[in-house]
């Protein structure tokens, strides 16, 4: 079998090279780097870099191994997409445009390159046996730190409360590598804000140092305050034949020009009447919003006024890109409905409910 990662087991820690770039350029290609704690019969996994253009993860993981402290305890580092993060100008791409997006393809058969590397991920975290497993990424737009992931457990929240306090519980099944190993351990992925973003950065590795200096992970009691739970959130997407762009002002070329600053509204209520952009003409319809049943719902959500397009009710937005790229690709934002949301207290119990049910919606 062709190994597509590397295992390294005894990294020298005090020839790691002062630039992350330096770094990953020594690596060479996808590697998993197992650090020996203090107490070694305990082990936790955190992952990295499945996105080669979401550097937080990786530029907290180089700064705590350059400080050549042992962690609470034994530590699994997946550092994943190595290449893609090398291809020039550096940290550009998610995927390469030759390859398949890495972080869906932790789904059987496993096949081609992606899928290998995918299926060898999984094959040696859980040959690891971790207790849990962070997988750290960066969005695309301006978003505060949050976690997502298919369970919401309070493992799963005191996970995401090493960095955030806030989790969107979200069912859909899209092939990431915490839908894989959610049975097998807590896993959540956390979003660190935008890449590039100092504060990204600095949030992923605050979180970082707490998790590996061991604070304990209360698996029946939410410990982080104020926890808010996003859940269900609704995916909206650009009509395939709809072409758009982004700017402060209505355009006479394209079809839906997105307000150009509209992911300042991430995790904020949108009272109905706020403008999410412009069409080219009043007949022009942007959106698609599919319901579970596949049902387009967007009409439901959002009004034209003139060529205005603005919310229709009130509703909380996430994860919303300025990239006309991934908006096109993958999908402008996410709306949660406000009643969807719901705070945790401190000391409230949460016991997880793995779904088992498969997902059709995506
Ligand atoms: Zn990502």
């Amino acid at each position: 079998m062709s190994e597509r990662i590397r295992l390294i087991e005894d990294l020298d820690r005090g020839a790691i090279p002062e630039s992350p770039r330096a770094f990953l350029e020594a690596l060479e290609g996808p590697s998993a780097i197992l650090v020996p704690g203090r107490e070694r019969n305990r082990c936790r996994a955190v992952c990295t870099l499945l996105h080669g253009n979401e550097p937080s993860g990786l530029m907290a993981l180089h700064g705590w191994l350059r400080e050549d402290a042992p962690p609470a305890f034994d530590c699994l580092i997946l550092i994943a997409a190595v290449e893609t993060a090398l291809e020039p100008p550096g940290f550009a791409h998610r995927f390469l445009p030759t390859a398949r997006d890495l972080n869906r393809c932790f789904l059987p058969p496993f096949e081609g390159p992606e899928g290998e590397l995918a299926g060898e991920i999984l094959r040696l975290v859980r040959e690891a046996n971790p207790e849990c497993l962070i997988d750290l990424h960066n969005n695309t737009g301006h978003n505060p730190p949050y976690g997502v992931g298919p369970v919401a457990g309070a493992a799963e929240l005191n996970l995401v409360g090493l960095f955030s306090e806030r989790f969107v519980h979200s069912p859909l099944r899209l092939g990431a590598l915490v839908e894989a190993t959610q049975d097998d351990f807590p896993s959540v992925t956390v979003e660190c804000g935008r890449a590039g973003d100092l504060a990204a950065d600095a949030a992923a590795r605050r979180g970082l140092d707490r998790y590996l200096a061991g604070e304990e992970i209360d698996p029946h009691h939410v410990t982080t305050p104020h926890m808010s739970v996003l859940t269900n959130p609704l995916r909206v997407c650009v009509r395939p034949d709809v072409e758009i762009d982004f700017a402060d002002q209505p355009g006479n070329e394209t079809d839906f020009t997105v307000v150009g600053d509209v992911d300042r509204h991430n995790f904020e209520s949108l009272l109905p009447g706020v403008p999410i952009g412009w069409v080219r003409d009043e007949t022009l319809w942007p959106l698609e919003l599919l319901d579970i049943d596949g049902k387009d719902r967007s009409r439901d959500y959002f009004t034209l006024r003139g060529r205005r397009l603005e919310t229709r009710r009130t509703i909380i937005p996430i994860m919303m890109t300025t990239c006309a790229g991934a908006a096109k690709s993958d999908c402008l934002f996410y709306v949660v409905e406000p009643g969807e949301e719901i705070v945790v207290e401190p000391g409230e119990e949460i016991v997880a409910e793995p779904e088992k049910e498969p997902n059709h919606g995506e």
